[in-house]
């Protein structure tokens, strides 16, 4: 990266308003929950009569919406999700940007909204995490999560796409995401995504539309759901946010993504890790049948959800059709090695292969 050439360019594409007090006194960092606690800044970058304007970064804060602004009526909202991490010399590391740049624009195409140019996107990042760089923690297992979104600001009870939008980035240090073991309820009534629908794209309402039946399941005694296809809930698809990964004696198994799966960047690294670490790796459909099947014979190992802000979350217990079903407890797991691996080169504290590590 560098730094210098992007001062300049950034300079010219991106106006700063600083904040005149910090909060970052006020801020617990050994105690950091997950994204609830913000930065000094965010960036807001505008869409008005068919263009992006200048992104500017300003103080954190409310912004004001008309009452008729297309996000509250008709959902058009995307987001990302990524983290920055410091390592120990306190150098400044992101993990694949540029595929969440590509992701946000999938997602965008597909709710009708203007695409982000790629350096509105990597420069508004670069210069909005270097200007809170304090707020990244140090604090092993700690990072700075980082939530680009898009929505619709523009005006009108037309049911039609908004003619305004705004893009914005904010920053949250914020702790592991979960710790503890996470018993899931393999789901056969409720889906979160159907064959031509949205599942790919990372739309606000694909979460909104998980919340109630990830509430049904919590009330049983669960944490999670997992997400089966919308027509024989017999094919295992995702992990609540996550995606899944499944390990049938030395197997690691993990669905194709298709139009009903986002496509993560974990997933896709831990595929690529796993390889590498020589662990047969089969990228197939995978049916509730077969897992019942192994978990009863024995062969079911592990189970595990992969994403950025749990980044490896091992499945302790299954539910289905009114019975639990419990997962070993290994010494040397999958799940724990491949962990290992993916941290390393995201935090640098490791050779970086795959040129994975910005
Ligand atoms: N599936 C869903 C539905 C998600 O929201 C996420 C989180 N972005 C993932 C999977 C994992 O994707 P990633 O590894 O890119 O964070």
């Amino acid at each position: 990266l560098n730094l210098k050439a992007m001062e300049t360019s950034t300079k010219s594409l991106i106006s700063i308003e600083k904040s005149k007090t910090s909060k970052i006194d006020k801020v617990d960092f050994d105690n950091l929950a997950f994204g609830s606690v913000f930065t000094d800044h965010m960036l807001v970058c505008d869409y008005k009569n068919g263009a992006w304007e200048n992104p500017k970064i300003v103080p954190y804060g409310p912004i004001t919406l008309d009452p008729s602004a297309k996000i509250f009526h008709y959902g058009q909202s995307i987001f990302e999700g990524m983290k920055a991490y410091k390592d120990i010399e306190e150098a400044i590391w992101l993990f694949r940007p540029l595929d969440n740049h590509k992701r946000l624009n999938i997602s965008a195409k597909r709710m009708a909204i203007p695409e982000i140019p790629e350096n509105y996107f990597m420069e508004g990042l670069s210069a909005l995490i270097t200007l809170d760089e304090k707020w990244i923690p140090k604090k092993a297992g700690s990072s700075l999560y980082i939530r680009p979104f898009i929505f619709a600001s523009g005006q009108g009870f037309h049911a039609s796409p908004a003619n305004e939008y705004k893009f914005m980035i904010c920053l949250a240090p914020s702790g592991s995401y979960f710790s503890g073991k996470v018993k899931v309820l393999i789901e056969e009534t409720y889906s979160r995504s159907a064959n031509g629908g949205v599942g790919y794209a990372k739309a606000g309402g694909n979460y909104a539309g998980q919340f109630y039946p990830t509430q049904l399941a919590i009330e049983k005694g669960y944490n999670q759901v997992i997400w089966t296809d919308d027509n024989t809930h017999e094919y295992i698809e995702e992990a609540g946010a996550m995606n899944i990964f499944i390990r049938i004696n030395d197997t690691l198994i993990t669905g194709p993504t298709s139009d009903r799966i986002l496509d993560g960047i974990t997933r896709k690294s831990i595929i690529e890790i796993a390889k590498d670490e020589n662990i047969k790796v089969e990228v197939r459909k995978i049916t509730v049948t077969e897992v019942v099947e192994a978990a009863k014979n024995g062969s079911l190992k592990e189970m595990f959800g992969a994403g950025t802000a749990a980044v490896i979350s091992p499945i302790s217990t299954f539910g289905h059709k009114g019975t639990d079903y419990d997962l070993p407890e290994l010494q040397e797991s999958y799940a724990t090695r491949l962990k290992n691996r993916i941290t390393d080169i995201q935090y640098n504290r490791a050779e970086d292969k795959f040129g994975w590590r910005y």
